[in-house]
């Protein structure tokens, strides 16, 4: 440790996918997928780069982009928007940024429900936010009106929601988001709502954006991204949508992190976004059949999968899965002996962990699958009760 500076820890994303690459091992940690993307997206963020410009696009977004995300939500989530709702940012973890550091003053209190993606709380405590934590629990992970009543006080300033649920998959419904909506309402709190897994839901689930509640229009910052919409994780293209005057805070931070995004990769972006309602099913169909596959390997190996609502993920019960181990210890071995990467769910709380489930990414080829699950049949042994 350098005394000059207090250091952040390295990711779990970052360090299982480097013990990954050291041990030759399958990756079903990081979510990335391996299949899936579109190549004619690819092909308009390619011809723009050949023929567009490449010089510094407006701070907000091209008008291009931010009209096709208008256009968007008004068809998918019947959203009724306009150009100046919205900022294009670099990845949804610039939108949550800027959105922090825009909307928190040092001291205000935070909202924060684990287990929560891992960056939220080290960017909520650096913006000077006050985190209060509060659990979801197994078996269910609902949010429920005792979880509320836990995690509002009179100092509720912010509440950092995500929906679907990253790692956990859940896709909460309506009477968990209204119990949240009403809640912000009565604490005058904003609600920043990273929906990046809006798209990727499954078993004919359709996504609310918490935006659409009553009273929750003027207070909710909806946070997107291409990444997740067309499986393109390393384009780092998001936004947030919300209106004019929480865009207008949330822009003039984006200023002084990242200014602008890449104009090829917003074309690409936009035209994207454009496409038919066949991509879009076609894309949630994939991946419901690589996540039956996944499930249907681990149940045959001898472990108990969670339901997935959404994401890209699969959680495994450990316990339930007749292993006397706790999802570090597993993951470690895993990664070292097995020669497969899975995702601790312990990682993503700040205290009081849940510590028996794993998450595993199945938006990967079959043989990427067989192999994964192959190497975790050999990883349980060393646990078995
Ligand atoms: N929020 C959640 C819940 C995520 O799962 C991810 C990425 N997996 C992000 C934010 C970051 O998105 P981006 O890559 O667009 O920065
Ligand atoms: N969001 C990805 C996941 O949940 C990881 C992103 C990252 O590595 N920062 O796996």
């Amino acid at each position: 440790m350098n005394p000059l500076f207090r250091d952040l820890p390295t990711t779990i994303f970052e360090h299982m996918s480097g013990l990954a690459r050291e041990h030759g091992a399958v990756n079903l940690g990081q979510g990335f997928p391996d299949f899936g993307w579109p190549d004619d997206v690819i092909d308009a963020a390619a011809r723009a780069l050949a023929h567009g410009s490449n010089q510094y696009p407006p701070m907000r977004g091209t008008h291009e982009l931010r009209e096709a995300i208008c256009d968007h939500y008004r068809r998918h989530q019947a959203l009724d928007l306009a150009v100046d709702q919205v900022t294009v940012t670099s990845g949804a973890t610039e939108a949550l940024a800027a959105s922090l550091l825009a909307l928190i003053e040092p001291g205000d209190e935070v909202l924060i429900i684990e287990p929560a993606y891992d960056a939220y709380l080290p960017m909520v405590r650096r913006a000077g936010g006050v985190p209060r934590r509060v659990s979801l629990r197994p078996p269910d992970w609902r949010i429920t009106p005792e979880l509320i009543a836990q995690g509002f006080t009179d100092r509720t300033r912010l509440v950092l929601f995500n929906n679907p649920h990253n790692p956990l998959t859940r896709a909460f419904d309506r009477e968990e988001l209204t119990l949240l909506a009403e809640a912000c309402v009565r604490h005058g709190a904003v609600a920043v709502s990273d929906e990046v897994w809006e798209h990727v839901v499954f078993d004919s689930r359709a996504h609310t954006p918490l935006s659409s509640l009553p009273g929750m229009a003027e207070r909710t910052v909806k946070v997107g991204s291409a990444g997740k919409i067309f499986s393109m994780t390393g384009w780092k293209v998001g936004w947030t949508i919300a209106c004019e005057s929480l865009t207008r805070a949330v822009a003039n931070a984006h200023q002084f992190l990242t200014f602008t995004t890449p104009p090829n990769l917003q074309a690409g972006v936009a035209f994207g976004l454009r496409k038919t309602d066949d991509y879009f099913g076609g894309m949630r169909a994939e991946f419901a059949s690589a996540r039956d596959y996944l499930v249907g390997g681990l149940r045959a190996a001898g472990y108990a999968p969670m339901p997935v609502e959404g994401t890209y993920f699969v959680c495994v019960d450990l316990r339930e899965s007749g292993l006397d181990v706790d999802d570090v210890t597993f993951c470690e071995h895993a990664v070292r002996e097995a020669g497969v990467a899975a995702i601790p769910i312990s990682s993503f709380y700040a205290g009081d962990p849940v510590r028996h489930v794993l998450r595993l990414c199945f938006a990967k080829k079959r043989e990427t699958i067989d192999a994964g699950i192959e190497r975790l049949a050999k990883a349980r042994m060393a646990f078995v009760r």
